[in-house]
């Protein structure tokens, strides 16, 4: 398993951004442009705050705008303050994020110049008539292109996704991970679409031609997407936005929560229970879960919603959770008479179909 780097975040809020996309607003995540000259003091103060963990790699980050869009001299201006830690071995590489459409062989050759080696893709979608809806100004193959250059210059490749945005469904957001997976990038990550003050979103959301997801239905669409990710063995590095007070003092609507990732596992987690006990109904007796010490807390759910859902519908005498290290995460097991019963998570989908959908529109941004 490889370990998660330890990234010095810069953001640079919409800088190199053509237009603003329809749920953008980056002033909610950092209030002022650094300049390049600002970078070396960022970078040095936030070493001396890091642990020393020589086993996880650090890497600097610009974030928060399409950096590959910026004027050409003015990247090479942030990039050459990030020269002296990559020659000293301080720092061992640097992540940009961008846009698909702004990634030709010129960035790229540049890109890898100077010591670029991760490249987050903000893909949002792979449905066009979602990223037309959005504002974002590119369409489903500018991603598909955009990722295979990236591989064969050998990034590693990031995608950013987001769920329930205008026209979107959850149909059209199981197409664009079927889309996704064939393209194989190393980590994706996925939010919600949320209002934010003072993004375009917020007008159509207050003449009513727009409704967020709501977070149990988010959290449906998440938990659907994981599976379907894990299956294909993308790593999931982030769901739901960095919770901040910036943010949080932002947001009008949608479906947010400080610790969506574990709603998800957490919802997954109940599916698997549920499952195990439709194999084997329980009313009346005594029933025990085995699981891994480090996803008890999934099995429970938020203030032991899991097992409280499961004793309302299956009436158990009593639920018991045996944990052990040796049993293999990302499953969960029904001790019986007559043996242990296990449910891997990955069994989950070939479970459940696609639910009911419910569109998210449709919706004209004019
Ligand atoms: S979403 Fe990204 S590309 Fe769109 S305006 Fe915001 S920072 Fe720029």
């Amino acid at each position: 398993m490889t370990t998660t780097p330890i990234i010095i975040p810069i953001f640079l809020p919409n800088l190199g951004c053509r237009e603003r996309c329809l749920f953008c607003n980056q002033k909610v995540t950092a209030k002022e442009i650094p300049s390049p000259l600002s970078v070396r003091g960022v970078i040095q103060a936030s070493l001396a705050k890091l642990p020393s963990d020589k086993k996880r790699k650090k890497e600097v980050a610009f974030y928060g705008g399409t950096f590959t869009a910026i004027e050409k001299e003015r990247q090479i201006l942030y990039l050459k303050e990030v020269q002296p830690f990559l020659s000293s071995g301080l720092i061992d590489s640097v992540r940009i994020s961008t846009r698909p459409d702004a990634l030709d062989e010129e960035i790229l050759s540049l890109l890898w110049e100077y010591g670029v080696r991760t490249v987050e893709v903000g893909a949002q979608s792979m449905i066009d008539q979602v990223l037309m809806l959005a504002r974002r100004g590119h369409n489903a193959e500018n991603t598909i292109c955009a990722v295979r250059r990236l591989r064969s210059w050998g990034f590693e490749v990031g995608i950013h996704l987001m769920i329930g945005l205008p026209g979107d469904s959850l149909q059209h957001f199981s197409k664009s991970l079927d889309r996704l997976t064939d393209l194989k990038p190393d980590f994706v990550r996925i939010h919600p679409t949320l209002v934010l003050k003072g993004a375009p979103l917020e007008k159509l959301w207050r003449d009513g031609g727009y409704s967020p997801l709501s977070l149990d239905e988010a959290v449906q669409w998440l938990k659907r997407g994981v599976l379907q990710l894990e299956r294909a063995s993308i790593p999931v590095a982030r769901i739901g936005l960095q919770a901040t007070k910036d943010l949080e003092r932002s947001l009008l609507a949608g479906a947010y929560h400080p610790a969506l990732h574990q709603l998800v596992d957490s919802a997954i987690f109940f599916d698997m229970a549920r499952s195990l006990l439709q194999l084997s109904p329980k009313n009346g007796s005594r029933v025990r879960f085995l699981c891994h010490p480090k996803e008890v807390s999934d099995l429970r759910g938020q203030r032991n919603e899991n097992i409280l859902r499961l004793k309302e519908e299956f009436k158990p005498s009593e639920i018991l959770i045996h944990e052990s290290e040796v049993w293999p995460k990302g499953s969960l097991g029904l001790q019986t008479k007559e043996g242990r019963i296990l449910f891997h998570r990955r069994s989950l989908l070939r479970y459940h179909s696609l639910p009911e959908d419910r569109d998210v529109g449709p919706f004209l941004t004019g």
